[in-house]
This record gives structure tokens, sequence and C-alpha cells, in this order.
């Protein structure tokens, strides 16, 4: 027999391997082998099996990895769909399959020596007391770590040596698991009793039909995760598995918890494995080999979760099925939630997909009747939607001379009276640092990034300005920079979360006031403590940037207030509109999830925009209509799919001189496809990052897989200087 290899260093192609006699019947498809290579040993995985090959001389294999084929076919052939539509080499979408911890080829069990009293029958032996001591220690527990018994026992190996050889105890070497979440106490939950809505959407999931796509449009606080809950259940009576996507900011212990505490006793008891990116590779090993065994049947995690070898798949939940982090900005670049339809359609699964604010692209596929459109109008127990003021800054502008207002009067006032009830109010802005940029008012200096084409950031109390592309980092100065001007009087403009804190304390001295930002998040439980100390009340005003944003729940929060809603407005990306009106939405239900009602503050500074006003009356079928008009005028998605090349390198020249080649060889080999429209090549929006000069050059059509496949073959025939780099993004979320 022959097996076909690819191999993890990059080469693009596959190589057939011979079978040796004593692997007869261990290679299958999925298996990974170490094989040679050229003078060397190198790891792969089999994708197919053949009688023959057409090439002679063929080398063996010289041994394989792992017990258990590590790469289940279904998800082999979910790979080659991801190097197929995502145009990237096949070895590239097989090493995302499998984390890496996994690919080792040394198993990464983390192995114990464990004690383990041998049952007797007859008289025991003679005993000192040490003995003893460790004996009883067993008699309660039957297994137990050797370093555990021996710091019980307050005694050493020596003594446990002995008593083995009275053969009153065996000591070997077992696995033990690394458990990420060991230390958490979990309280059994049981289901709540659905809403109509809610009996209505799960009944449509769990009927038998052709459809299996479903969009679960729910106002925040309707109950979607109680849908999904009963949902899983429902796969696990059937002796499937599920995994449930959420987006890596909104993988917090509470969200991780709730899933376990329904699980975790009863008929349908099992584990629940999490994948995130915080696991030590160790943790991911273990979780991966728990689904893998088949032991944990629901599996909780980020992006890559999608690749988790449960089997059989019986259900995949992406909630909030709108967030970028569902991209991964590197090869290959995938969506998650994109990932999950296919593998489902494969694997004979049914999909949830589920958000307050849908996506234009999933929403579109609901009204195209690709997908099933399931719908919560209303919170749990009809509390209300919060009530969201829209206040224009450009009033409260005029009125405060000296700069921009961090608050309006109306903000102020409320902000005052939560504080008067001992109520909590949150404050969002998603820019960190004290001011986004740095001038000098005399000479016109500005503090620009030397590697990149934006403006450093002010960090007050660090002292620091720093870029955050690239983070080049030096001491803020004291006097204008150029030596000719030396100006003491810098002017900083620009507010981030930092200047929002300490307008704050300024403002509420005797306020709790607590920032959470990457930049105040500096241990692995900072996360975890700010929201237990707001949970528990002893904050007051919580400020930060989009990751307080999503998916928590605090009923004690009456009050919300976006400080600049047209932030997200004014970035170069046809989806700026999109993207605002999803985050003010998101971040406005975070308010009145308990008993007293909401109030929400837009500050803005064109507060008629349609985004805003669309987003202020929770009127989300208004926003999609307008949305789909200008998108259908400009031919973008949801009525187009776009495919972005991106062509950088540090040569400026050489750049633009590559992507101008690129595009006439793109004109020559497209003719075929008709609806193709090309645009550019013009300067990235972020036309230099990290040293390097960026070049775009933006193609849309309605036939993407028919693109990515003339795309892959034209790249590997584009002659293009060493030094210029070209990516290829096929639905990319990220324009700059
Ligand atoms: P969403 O995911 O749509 O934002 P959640 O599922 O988090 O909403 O539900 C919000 C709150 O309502 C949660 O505390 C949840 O336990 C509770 N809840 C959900 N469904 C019901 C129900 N049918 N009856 C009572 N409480 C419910
Ligand atoms: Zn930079």
């Amino acid at each position: 027999m022959i097996a076909r290899v690819t191999l993890e260093i990059a080469l693009g192609k596959e190589f057939d391997y011979l079978i040796p006699a004593e692997l007869e019947g261990r290679v299958e498809v999925g298996t990974r082998v170490k094989v040679p290579f050229a003078n060397r040993q190198v790891l792969g995985c089999v994708t197919a099996l053949a009688e023959a090959s057409e090439h002679a001389n063929l080398k063996a294999i010289i041994k394989t990895i792992g017990t258990q084929s590590q790469i289940t076919p279904k998800i082999l052939e979910l790979s080659r769909w991801i190097a197929d539509y995502y145009c990237c080499p096949a070895e590239v979408a097989l090493r995302t399959v499998l984390p890496e911890s996994v690919r080792k080829e040394k198993q990464g069990w983390r192995e114990h020596l464990y004690v383990r009293a041998t049952p007797q029958t007859g008289e025991m032996p003679k005993l000192t007391a040490k003995q003893k001591a460790v004996l009883d220690i067993l008699l309660t527990r039957p297994a137990l770590p050797l370093q555990e018994l021996l710091h019980s026992a307050k005694t050493t190996a020596q003594t446990v040596r002995k008593l083995e050889d009275k053969g009153l105890l065996t000591i070997a070497a077992e696995i033990s698991e690394r458990d990420p979440y060991a230390n958490e106490t979990i309280l059994p939950s049981t289901s709540l009793v659905l809403n109509e809505e809610q009996t209505k959407a799960l009944a449509e999931i769990l009927a038998p039909q052709n459809n299996k796509v479903f969009l679960l449009h729910g106002v925040t606080g309707s109950g979607k995760t109680e849908v999904y809950l009963q949902a899983i259940a429902h796969a696990l009576k059937q002796g499937k598995g599920a995994i449930v996507l959420v987006p890596e900011i909104s993988l917090t212990p509470q969200t991780v918890e709730r899933f376990k505490a329904r699980f975790s006793s009863g008929p349908l008891q099992t584990l629940v494995a999490v994948l995130h990116s915080h696991l030590s590779g160790g943790e991911r090993h273990d979780e991966w080999h728990k689904i893998r065994q088949g032991r944990a049947r629901i599996v909780i995690g980020a992006r890559s979760a999608v690749f988790a070898p449960v089997d059989p798949l019986g259900l995949i939940i992406v909630d909030e099925e709108h967030e970028y982090s569902y991209k991964q900005e590197e090869a290959p670049r995938y969506n998650a939630r994109d990932v999950a339809v296919v593998r489902a359609q494969k694997e004979n699964a049914v999909v949830v997909l589920g958000s307050a604010t849908p996506s234009m692209e999933s929403f579109y596929n609901a009204q195209k009747g690709k997908y099933k459109l399931l719908e919560l109008r209303q919170r749990v127990d009809h509390k209300k939607m919060p009530i969201v003021r829209v206040v224009d800054m450009r009033h409260t502008a005029r009125k405060e001379k000296g700069g921009t207002p961090v608050f309006s009067p109306e903000l102020k006032e409320a902000m005052t009276q939560r504080i008067e009830r001992k109520e909590q109010t949150i404050l969002f802005l998603n820019r960190r640092g004290f001011a986004t940029s740095m001038q000098c008012p005399l000479c016109g200096y500005v503090a620009e990034c030397p590697n990149c084409s934006v403006s450093l950031t002010y960090h007050r109390k660090a002292q620091r300005l720093r870029c955050h592309i690239c983070a080049h980092d030096v001491p803020a100065p004291l006097v204008c920079p150029d030596p000719k001007c030396k100006n003491p009087a810098i002017r900083y403009s620009g507010l981030g979360t930092e200047r929002v804190e300490s307008s704050l304390n300024t403002l509420f001295p005797k306020a709790c006031i607590q920032r959470m930002d990457s930049d105040t998040l500096k241990r692995k439980d900072d996360f975890r403590r700010i929201l237990g100390d707001f949970r528990s009340g002893k904050i007051d005003i919580l400020v930060g940037t989009q990751m307080i944003a999503k998916g928590l729940h605090f009923p004690n929060v009456t009050l919300v207030g976006i400080i600049y809603a047209d932030l997200s407005l004014h970035i170069p990306d046809f989806r700026a509109g999109e993207r605002t009106f999803q985050l003010l939405v998101q971040v406005a239900g975070r308010a009145g999830r308990g008993d007293v009602e909401g109030e929400v503050f837009v500050q803005s500074f064109t507060p008629f925009h349609p985004a805003i006003q669309y987003a202020r009356r929770h009127d989300f079928a208004g926003f999609y209509e307008q949305e789909l008009e200008f998108r259908r005028q400009l031919k973008y998605p949801p009525l187009s799919h776009i495919a972005l090349i991106t062509i950088k390198g540090r040569n400026e020249e050489k750049v633009s001189f590559s992507a101008e080649h690129t595009k006439r060889e793109l004109e020559k080999q497209l003719t075929d496809i008709r609806d193709l429209t090309l645009a550019g090549p013009a300067p990235a929006p972020l036309a230099r990052s990290e040293t390097h000069y960026r070049y775009q050059i933006m193609l849309r059509t309605g036939q993407m897989s028919k693109l990515s496949r003339k795309l892959a073959e034209l790249r590997l025939n584009l002659a293009l200087p060493d030094d210029v780099l070209l990516t290829v993004d096929i639905d990319p979320v990220d324009l700059m």
C-alpha cells in the first residue's frame, strides 16, 4: 500500500510513501507520520491511501505518531475546503485544524506516579508506624499521586517503596489530566421554562427538515443562550456532540460556567471541553484528547474550536455570529462562522448562528431562504429595552470653550444620579491611552510612528508615546522635539479611555472608578478580578474598550454612556455604518438587565447618521434595509464577495510596480469571470505598517469559489521580487 502525505514543511504538494509491513493496517487517512525527506526526517499527515504510485523508488514511512489517527477524514476534508476557498497551501490549512500541542511528535500527557493499595485477604505483615500511616491514608482514597501521599503521611518515598516490596501497594506512572478550571466549584443548574418565542425557536431547530442553518436573531437579553443549552441537550440525547463558538472576548468564566453547570449532572452529564488562546500547550493537548476520545461531547471555544474532533457532531452554535474575531487575520484567513456552516453541511449537523445584530451577510442569507430566520423580539420576562438618548456634542462643544469636552452635561447628570442611587454605570470608548495625537501648535510638529503611517498615542500615566500598530514606544517629550522650536506648550488631542478615567476621578473624587482595557489588564486573572469587583458592587463606574461591550450581564447596571459614537463611523471601510450600529446596540444592551429600566447616552457629533438613529430605536430591520440599498449600489457584500490582495514591502517603488504588474496579470487571466469588478491598485488605508509600504487591489464577484481557484493558480505563476509579499484575503473583514 501507498500513503499520500502532506508534509508539514511548506512545499505546496503531496508525496507518496510506502507503508512498510510492520505498519500495515495502522496507517489510515488522517494518521500522522514521520517520513524521510531529502536528508531529514519530517512530520506529515496521510491524506489518501492508494494501491499504486506513479513514482518509482518510493521511500517508506518511518513511524506513526500517536495511537489514534489524529485528523479525522471529515476534518481533513474540511481542511481541503479551506485551502481551496481561502486560497492557501494545503499544509497551511492542515496545520490550522490541529493544535500545535497535539501535533508534536512526543505525546504531551503529563505523567505522575500514582499509588494504589492492593486488596488484602490474608494476614497483615508487621508494619512500622510510618508504614501504617501510609496505608491508613490509602484506605480512604483508592489512588493517590505519590507526591500527595508523601506530603499527607509526612514520610519519604522509601517508606512507600518498602510497602510495595511487601505487596501491599503498587506504584505506577499514570496520566494526570490538566484541568484549566480545576479550582472552580460549579453548581448544577436545570433547564428554565422557555417563553413562547423561545419555545417556537427551539421547536424549529429540533424539527427534522432540510434546512439546517438557523439565524437566531434575538435582542440582547432575550434568552438565546437558554435556547442553545436546550438544543445541545437534544443533540446529546441523540448520542451526538456539540460545538459552541463564542468570540474570544466573551469567553469569560461566566459563559463557560453556564454551560458546565447545565451538563455537570443528570442523565446527560458530560465533560465540557474548553479551547481558547490562554490555555497552556499542555492544557490544550489534554482538552483536545478529551474530545477525541469522546469523553467531552460539548466543546466551547473561540475561533479554532470549529475544528474540534467531535464525532458524531450534531450541532454547532456560533454565538455573536457578526463578530469579526471569527476571522483569522493570518493564513489561512478563514472565518469560523462560515467554516461552521460548511462543516455542518458535510457532517449533516445543525448550525445556529445567534446575534442581536446579525451581519449583513447572514441576514441576507436568511432573506434569500438559504438560512432559516428565527426571531426573539422580547427580552426575557418582558424587561424593557433601555431608553437610548442621542446627545448632540456639537452643542456641548460650542458651549464649553477650550478643547473637546469628554462628557455632556446630560451624561454628567445621569452619572451623578446613579452614584447617589448606588446603581452602576458602564462607559464605553473604543480607544485606549490618554490622547491619540501630540502636536506642537507653534511649528506644526506631529508625533508620528517612524514605522507606520499613524500618529503616536500618548499614555499619560506611563509618560510614553506608543504606536498601537507596531508597539514602537518612546518617552513622551516635555517640550516640542523640533530642536529649532522647543515649545513647552505641547498640545494633546483625541481622547482615549485613560483620559475618560482621569476626568471621572476629577468629577467624582469619592466614587470608585475602574478602567478596563489591554493597558490595565496585566496579569492573567485581572479580567476576572475586575469583573468580580464590578459584580459585587465595589466599582461604581467601569470605563472600557470593546472588551466590556459584549455579553456581560450585570443586573445593577442602569446607565451606559457611549463617549464618542462617531469613532467607528469615520474608518475608511464600507462596513463603518454596520460596525457602528452593531457596537451601539451591543453596548446599549448592557443596560437595564435587572429590575430597574436602563438608560443609554450616545454622545455624537453626527447625531443624525442612520447607524446612530436606527440603533437609538433598536431597529435592526430598518437599518438592514437602508444599508442593503447602499451595498447594492456599490456592489459590496452581501451582494458580492470580496477578495482583497495586499502587496507589501520595504521599497515603495518596488511595491507599487509589483501591484501594477499584478493588476495587469489579473486583468489578463480573469476574463471569464464576467461579473468581476477590479479596483486599485492604491495605497492601503494603512499605507505603511511596521516599515512595510502597502498597496491593495480589491476584487468583487458573485462567484468566489471560481475566483479563488483562479487566484491560487495565478499566484503560483506571478513573478514578484523576493522582498515583495503578496497576500490574498477572501471575504475580508479588515480592509485596512
Ligand atoms: P441573551 O443570550 O439573548 O443575551 P440570555 O440567554 O443571557 O440572553 O438570558 C438573559 C437572562 O435571562 C439570563 O439570566 C437567563 O438565565 C434568563 N432566562 C433566559 N430564558 C429564560 C426564561 N425562559 N425564563 C426565565 N429566565 C430566563
Ligand atoms: Zn508603528
